[in-house]
């Protein structure tokens, strides 16, 4: 009796925050889903310039519930390393994609970053995993509202969401110290890189809806804006009024 309970107690040791416990039946097929992120990079080693993501990056995809933001009825499909629809005609991006994004941004704990394109909020549950304190806008209203809702349930308090058009950013938080736009914008939204700190990184795809866009990176240091396409993407299209 006594041995069962530290067990237990042990079990609950080893899980640790943020950790779904060793009873996660997803566990396996997250491991297998980071483990074709990787194998995804050093495809693509060339274009990305490097053949390996930070152990952090890594550590938080491997993290995140993926099966939490997934319609109930894909769920099944969570782990595979492609994007599924959430809805509205938008979809969660391919895992290998969310992760290159976000270990280009750099991010360290304590980080201001804001998202442009919540969607299912995986992205800034990544995020926030990292230890940044996420601000993310979505101008659907129904998604902006489930995510925010799927987000307080999983426990991510550091991410605040809200809906409306971001392209013009979110001033009030503003500046930050990393962006990343997870639509296709025809150009770079100028409010997006004035509200990025001096040494901020910004990541997005650049490009016409239906065709193939370029994942740009924009490091803002001193005044100078330096740009540098990635890798070629396709996002669903940035909307609204600008
Ligand atoms: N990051 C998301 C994937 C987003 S798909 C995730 O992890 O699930 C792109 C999202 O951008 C869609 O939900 C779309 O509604 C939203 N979007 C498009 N234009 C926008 C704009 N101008 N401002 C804010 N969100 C926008």
């Amino acid at each position: 009796m006594r041995a069962s309970i530290l067990c237990l107690a042990m079990a609950c040791l080893l899980a640790g925050p943020g950790s779904q416990g060793s009873e996660d039946p997803y566990a396996p097929a997250r491991r297998q889903m980071v483990r074709e992120i990787e194998a995804d990079v050093v495809q693509t080693r060339r274009e990305v310039g490097t053949k390996s993501l930070d152990r952090r990056t890594l550590e938080a995809v491997g993290r995140a519930p993926r099966h939490e933001f997934v319609p109930a009825e894909l769920r099944r499909f969570a782990y595979d390393n492609r994007p599924l629809p959430i809805g509205f005609g938008q979809t969660i991006s391919q895992p290998y994609i969310v992760a290159l994004m976000t270990d280009l941004l750099g991010v360290e704990a304590g980080d201001r970053v804001l998202e442009v394109g919540t969607g299912s909020g995986y992205q800034a549950a990544i995020l926030a995993e990292l230890g940044a304190r996420v601000y993310t806008v979505e101008i659907i209203p129904q998604l902006a509202e489930r995510a925010r809702l799927t987000l307080a349930r999983l426990g991510y308090r550091a991410v605040e969401v809200r809906d409306g058009d971001g392209y013009y950013g979110w001033e009030e938080h503003a500046p930050f110290d990393a962006v990343v736009v997870t639509a296709a914008s025809g150009h770079i939204p100028q409010p997006l890189v004035r509200q990025l700190k001096p040494g901020g990184r910004l990541v997005i795809p650049v490009g016409g809806p239906f065709m193939t866009q370029e994942l740009v990176f924009v490091e803002k240091t001193a005044g100078v804006v330096r740009t540098r396409q990635v890798l070629p993407v396709v996002f669903v299209p940035l909307t609204g009024g600008h």
